[in-house]
C-alpha cells in the first residue's frame, strides 16, 4: 500500500448542472484541499459540468474527472464527446461503468478503444470491472474479470498501462446500499492485481485499485483497510458534501496509518 497514493473519486452521475455542480465544488474544496497530501481525490461531474468544476477547482490539487468519453476525435457521432475533447479540461476519464455497460450497450472492445483513446491524449483513465449478480452465483466472477481486463487493457502498452486506475465495482453492489464484504471485495482485487501483474508485470505494483459499490462514511474505512484496494469510487455518497468529505477523511487516516 505504501508505494501507492490511495485515489478517491466521486461519481456523480446524471446530477448537477453547471452552476450547482461549481457550488458544491467551491463547498467541497476547502475541506478537501488538506486531505491531497495523502489521498488522491477526484471529483467525476457530468460532462456539461467540467468547465464550471474545473474553473472551481482552479489552482488546487483536486482533480476533475469525466464519465465517459469516445474514441474518435471528431466527425458524426451525434451527442458523444470525445477523449481529444476532454484533453485540457480534466485529468481523469471514467470508462466502461456498469451503467454504460448496462443501459447504453458498451462492450469490453469498446472499453478498449476508449481506454486507448483517453489515454492517447494524455488522460487518465480509471477502468471499471465487476460481475453481475448470476455470474457471481453462478461462481464466475473470476473468469468475468479476467476477461474483462484482457480484452478491456489487455492491448495497452505498459506505458500507457502506468496511467490506468482500475475500479472494481461489483454491479450488484453499485446503487443498491449492498455493499460487497471485505472478503468479496479483497478476494476480487487480489485476483486482479495478479491478474495484472501477468498483463503488465512488476509496474502493477504501483497500479491503484479501487473499490466501488455502495461505499459510505460507515463502510469505508473496512475497505480502505485492505491490502489490495487503495481508495474508492463513490457514486450515490459522492453527493452528499459532509458524507463524502468524511470518506475521504477515513481514508487519509488509513493511509496515515491512524
Ligand atoms: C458508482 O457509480 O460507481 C458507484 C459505485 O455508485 P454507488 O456508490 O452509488 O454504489
Amino acid at each position: 500500500m505504501a508505494e501507492r497514493v490511495p485515489f478517491v473519486a466521486g461519481n456523480w452521475k446524471m446530477n448537477f448542472g453547471p452552476a450547482m455542480a461549481s457550488q458544491f465544488a467551491l463547498a467541497l474544496r476547502p475541506q478537501l484541499e488538506a486531505l491531497t497530501s495523502r489521498v488522491e481525490i477526484a471529483l467525476c461531474p457530468p460532462f456539461i459540468s467540467i468547465p464550471a468544476v474545473g474553473q472551481a477547482l482552479d489552482g488546487s490539487s483536486i482533480r476533475v474527472g469525466a464519465q465517459d468519453a469516445y474514441y474518435e476525435d471528431s466527425g458524426a457521432f451525434t451527442g458523444e464527446v470525445a477523449a481529444a475533447q476532454l484533453a485540457g479540461l480534466c485529468d481523469y476519464v471514467i470508462i466502461g461503468h456498469s451503467e454504460r455497460r448496462q443501459y447504453f450497450g458498451e462492450t469490453d472492445v469498446e472499453v478498449f478503444l476508449k481506454a486507448k483513446a483517453v489515454l492517447a491524449h494524455g488522460l487518465r483513465a480509471i477502468v471499471c470491472v465487476g460481475e453481475r449478480l448470476p455470474e457471481r452465483d453462478a461462481g464466475r466472477t473470476a473468469a468475468v474479470i479476467r476477461g474483462q481486463l484482457w480484452s478491456g487493457l489487455g492491448g495497452l502498452e505498459v506505458s500507457e498501462f502506468e496511467r490506468v486506475v482500475v475500479a472494481y465495482e461489483p454491479v450488484w453492489a453499485i446503487g443498491t446500499g449492498r455493499a460487497a464484504t471485505p472478503e468479496q471485495a479483497q478476494e476480487v482485487a487480489g485476483l486482479v492485481r495478479e491478474e495484472l501483474q501477468r498483463m503488465f508485470g512488476p509496474v502493477s505494483r504501483k497500479t491503484r485499485i479501487q473499490y466501488g459499490g455502495s461505499v459510505n462514511q460507515a463502510n469505508c474505512a473496512t475497505f480502505f483497510r485492505l491490502p489490495d484496494i487503495d481508495g474508492a469510487l463513490v457514486g450515490g455518497a459522492s453527493l452528499k458534501e459532509q458524507e463524502f468529505v468524511v470518506i475521504v477523511q477515513s481514508c487519509a487516516q488509513v493511509a496515515a496509518g491512524v
